[in-house]
């Protein structure tokens, strides 16, 4: 081969800048489109995310014809074994920004420079690459909206052309690889994913974009609707870009398409913070709530966790994450601050739960999210604002549709009274658990505790 293209968080085949710089790399030779699969990262996803992954994969090796090269193995000794098995002048990347990411760069680049291979990065998974934008010292935007003003003033290119007369290598993959890949998707018990992959993608795009994208700006906190893209699991795994959805938007000058414009950028921004503050992956990024007192009782940490807490709409949440790999902002948001601020538990204990079970698990957006619901992040929500997990209910799934769906011992109870079914006879409950704690008195207990490391 002439060059590689290392795929990554960019499993896609159109508006791939990496894929152009490896086909003009190449010249007349071909390229070779390699992905690795981490025995770590493998191993250490849940069952939904190592699905995802698996069905993205496969989708990738049409998507190039056959012809992805799927190897096992370390990244640090697979991709310079690769690039000098196939002769190759050099590898192509999008720029990772994680911390993770970054080490292991690192680290393949410099074996590679060993061996007369040069590393080229261009472009990143984001519009904006993290850390490009800078206010007017150089520095930094520690909140959003400042951020995000020059964010979308700094702007982004257009989408970048496909390659012509691009030659792809036919390189073996390692047969293991490509069956621990059907093994998976072989699985009965995997949660219900959507479809993956690029056309997929396009697909759930157009349809977002035919309907729910008119009423986003109001419908977005619905979680009994599907009033959201669900393009986050594909930008997770780069089988779409922002720029291509961006550049779709850009034409469209609605409410809605300003609103998702918004929201791409809170994306583009915990990058940019991760980016920054690598150790703000797993540690407060403010030290705000230094000296706080936290709980992890084991027992109600795991009815958060299975969703059997007795608050409706934070195990409707719950199940929904298990089931579906996937759970609604709004929910993420009340399920968050549930397990902060009611069961006063330290965010990276939640944090880590949800990267284990969602599809679009990722850390900048993960992480910071907790973050921001806890009180230790970005702009963070004041700690005092503990979300009532009663009235988010009650607001944003006004007749109880998102509830019954999930939590099927509550089927039941019609509308609205599905959440709040102690209002009923207990026999009526079928099954369905107590609230583990009281709500009330754990927000005040919340504000106690704040209050004692305010300064
Ligand atoms: P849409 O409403 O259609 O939004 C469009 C896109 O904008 C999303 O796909 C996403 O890329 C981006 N976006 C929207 N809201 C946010 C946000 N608050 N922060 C960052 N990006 C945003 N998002 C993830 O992609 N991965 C995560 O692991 C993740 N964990 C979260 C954990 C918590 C506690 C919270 C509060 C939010 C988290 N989010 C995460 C953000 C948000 O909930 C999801 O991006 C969104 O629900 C995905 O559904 P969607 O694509 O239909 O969203």
């Amino acid at each position: 081969a002439g060059s590689i293209v290392w795929l990554r968080r960019d499993l896609r085949r159109h508006d791939l800048p990496s894929l152009g710089a490896a086909a003009a790399a190449a010249g007349d030779r071909s390229v070779l489109p390699l992905y690795v699969l981490d025995p770590v990262l493998w191993r250490g996803a849940g069952d939904a995310r190592r699905a995802w992954l698996a069905a993205t994969l496969r989708a990738a090796r049409d998507a190039y014809d056959g012809r992805l090269c799927l190897r096992w193995g370390d990244p640090r000794v697979v991709v310079p074994r690769v690039a000098r098995e196939v002769d190759a002048g050099s590898v192509h990347v999008s720029r990772e920004t994680t911390p993770l990411g970054r080490r292991r760069d690192a680290a393949v680049s410099a074996s590679l420079a060993e061996l007369g291979v040069d590393w080229v990065e261009t472009g990143t998974p984001y519009a904006v690459g993290p850390g490009s934008v800078v206010n007017r010292e150089g520095g930094e935007y520690k909140v959003f909206t400042p951020f995000s003003r020059a964010w979308r003033d700094h702007g982004w290119p257009a989408p970048a052309p496909d390659s012509r007369g691009l030659t792809l290598s036919r390189v073996g993959s390692d047969d293991e690889a490509w069956a621990k890949v059907n093994r998976t998707l072989a699985e009965t018990e995997l949660p219900t994913l959507p479809d993956a992959g690029e056309d997929a993608a396009l697909t759930r795009w157009r349809t977002f974009t035919d309907g729910a994208l008119a009423a986003y700006a109001t419908d977005r906190d619905r979680a009994d609707l599907d009033g959201t893209s669900r393009m986050s699991a594909h930008l997770k795994l780069g089988s779409i870009h922002p720029r291509t959805l961006l550049a779709d938007l850009a034409r469209r000058r609605s409410e809605g398409a300003a609103k998702f414009v918004d929201e791409l950028a809170w994306r583009e921004f915990y990058a940019d913070v991760l980016w920054r503050h690598p150790d703000s992956a797993w540690h407060d990024l403010r030290p705000t709530l230094e000296g706080m007192a936290y709980d992890e009782d084991d027992d109600l940490v795991e009815a958060w966790r299975t969703g059997h807490t007795g608050y409706p709409v934070v195990d409707a949440a719950m199940r929904q994450l298990l089931a579906e790999g996937w759970m609604h902002n709004r929910m993420r948001m009340v399920t968050a601050s549930f397990l902060t601020k009611d069961l006063h538990t330290w965010w990276p204990v939640g944090a880590r739960h949800f990267l284990a079970h969602l599809i679009d698990g990722d850390l900048a957006s993960n992480n910071h999210g907790w973050q921001w619901v806890a009180g230790t992040g970005t702009d963070a929500s004041p700690y005092f604002r503990v979300f009532n997990p009663v009235t988010q209910g009650l607001k944003y799934d006004p007749d109880g549709d998102y509830v019954r769906r999930y939590v099927p011992e509550l089927a039941h109870l019609p509308g609205k009274a599905a959440h709040e079914p102690w209002k009923h006879a207990e026999g009526y409950l079928r099954g369905y658990p107590q609230r583990i704690v009281d709500h009330a008195e754990e927000r005040q207990e919340a504000l106690r505790r704040y209050a004692a490391v305010r300064r």
